[in-house]
């Protein structure tokens, strides 16, 4: 039954607090506050005891899946486990106790954590310099994106247009066009890699930049990375690495090497921060040498073992955040890195690739899989022979909830009929995976033999289906007697 609401659980007198008795006069309100200000009747809260109160909270945290609670294989999302230790670094008196505005001179360890930080993450990507600044992975699409502009127009036009693969996540288009691009869209072929041949036919001068993901969004190794930046340099196009899949390339190879002069972070997808709720995130976003006069405002610089916020770049493109970006996530960031370690790094993305292989492996008989190559991180597989029985992508979403799972990303990427893009993370044991497996192949069945009880589920969570667009636009939050409509 869905958690009641807190006004339910009230009756007049019912109290939470026990104060000790008054030792000092009884003044008025009246005689601080003038009375047009003061309220003519009371406000109607709720009167409730103290465990009532934790109850219902609590009881409203457990209606919801989380990471804590569930496996959470949101494809592309690398919803992993963060490590408990990562939020008491984050809550070191030393850094929630200081102010953006402080001088630098009192803000040392801040400076130097982030200054280190971005040192990490220019190891990690073979990149020059980074921006830590963007809020989330889009920001960071969109910072660097307004860096090529103004690169290209430094050299004596900003160009036209931006090539971004059919696979490519929606963010990386709506990047472009808010950047002034006009997208032009490249295919992918039949191993589920940009299509060479296109590309050639896409590629020209009026091309500022070309948006890619690697590992992509069907998990796939674009292993003809160098040809393609080989073909983008013949037309000086610069190539930009949306970083969302670097889970499974930590301390394997490197970005830079590969070719890019533009990546972004998403550091609550890699390297840990809880996140899927709206954040906080973080989307730092770093650039070869070329680029470097063009990074946003300040950036992080050591001198004669002080730190300080360098604001002399001579062609930024100005700031593009409040302050210095989203230093909690940073700090966790940070935190994951130094944990972990170089080798500690890469046995995180060599134990993503195993697991995501693992499962590709079980799933595969029982589940269309378009490409039928070895993954990264990540998968997608088709529920279009479901779909023939009258059972959609959507509805065994739905039914994995009834089994305790949440369910992998679905319909997208878009170039995928049916797409379920299951995402297992390193942090997840033999068990689960096992588990899940299990749970998904006893769906596939299900949907042959009863597929009524996948079309109609989730029969097991507090709310069954909701029509997603007024559930959003009308908030109902009143607690109705199950009469089951
Ligand atoms: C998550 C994601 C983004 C956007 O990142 P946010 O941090 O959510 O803004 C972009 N591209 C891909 C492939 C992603 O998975």
């Amino acid at each position: 039954m869905p958690e009641r609401l807190i006004f339910e659980y009230s009756s007049e007198g019912k109290k939470g607090y026990s104060l000790p008795e008054m030792d000092v006069p009884v003044e008025s309100v009246e005689k601080f506050i003038g009375n047009r200000h003061l309220r003519k009747n009371l406000p109607e809260l709720p009167e409730a005891s103290e465990i009532e109160v934790v109850r219902h909270f609590t009881h409203l945290s457990q209606e919801n899946f989380s990471i804590d609670s569930h496996f959470y294989p949101l494809g592309s999302c690398t919803m992993k486990y963060n490590p408990k230790i990562n939020e008491d670094v984050a809550r070191f008196p030393g850094f929630t106790n200081i102010h953006p505005l402080q001088p630098e001179g009192l803000s040392q360890g801040s400076l130097q954590m982030m200054y280190e930080l971005e040192q990490c993450l220019a190891e990690i990507s073979g990149l020059s310099r980074i921006s830590l600044q963007p809020a989330a992975g889009a920001q960071g699409e969109m910072t660097g994106m307004l860096m090529i502009r103004a690169y290209h127009k430094a050299m004596g036009s900003p160009r036209k247009k931006v090539i971004i693969p059919d696979s490519a996540h929606g963010t990386n288009p709506a990047s472009a066009v808010l950047s002034g691009y006009e997208v032009v869209e490249v295919k992918s072929d039949n191993a589920g890699r940009v299509d060479l041949e296109d590309l050639k036919r896409v590629a020209d001068a009026e091309c500022a930049a070309f948006m890619l993901t690697n590992p992509n969004t069907l998990g796939l190794f674009e292993k003809n990375i160098l040809q393609i930046s080989n073909i983008l340099k013949e037309h000086g196009i610069l190539l930009y690495l949306d970083g969302a899949n670097l889970n499974a390339m930590l301390g394997l190879c490197r970005p830079g090497d590969m070719g890019f002069d533009v990546v972004h972070f998403n550091l609550h997808k890699t390297f840990s921060t809880p996140h899927g709720g709206g954040g906080p995130g973080s989307g730092p976003v770093g650039v070869k040498e070329a680029l470097v006069p063009f990074l946003p405002v300040p950036v992080i610089e050591k001198k004669d073992e002080c730190f300080y916020l360098n604001y002399d770049i001579s062609k930024s493109i100005g700031k593009v955040q409040g302050f210095y970006g989203n230093f909690g996530v940073m700090v966790k960031a940070y935190a994951y890195i130094r944990t972990l370690g170089a080798e500690g790094l890469k046995e995180v993305s060599e134990n993503a690739i195993l697991n995501a292989n693992y499962m590709k492996k079980r799933l595969e008989g029982y589940f269309a899989l378009p490409y039928k190559v070895g993954c990264m991180h990540e998968f997608v597989l088709s529920g279009s022979e479901q779909k023939k029985a009258g059972v959609s992508t959507k509805d065994i979403a739905k039914r994995l909830l009834d089994y305790g799972f949440h369910p992998p990303t679905v319909y997208f990427p878009l170039i995928v009929d049916e797409a379920l893009m299951i995402e297992p993370t390193e942090t997840e044991t033999k068990e689960v995976l096992d588990k899940f497996c299990d749970v998904m192949i006893a769906i596939a069945k299900e949907s042959k033999e009863n597929p009524d009880i996948v079309k109609s589920a989730p029969h097991t969570t507090p709310v069954t289906r909701l029509d997603e667009a007024k559930a959003a636009k009308e908030l109902d939050l009143r607690w109705k007697k199950a009469t089951g409509d």
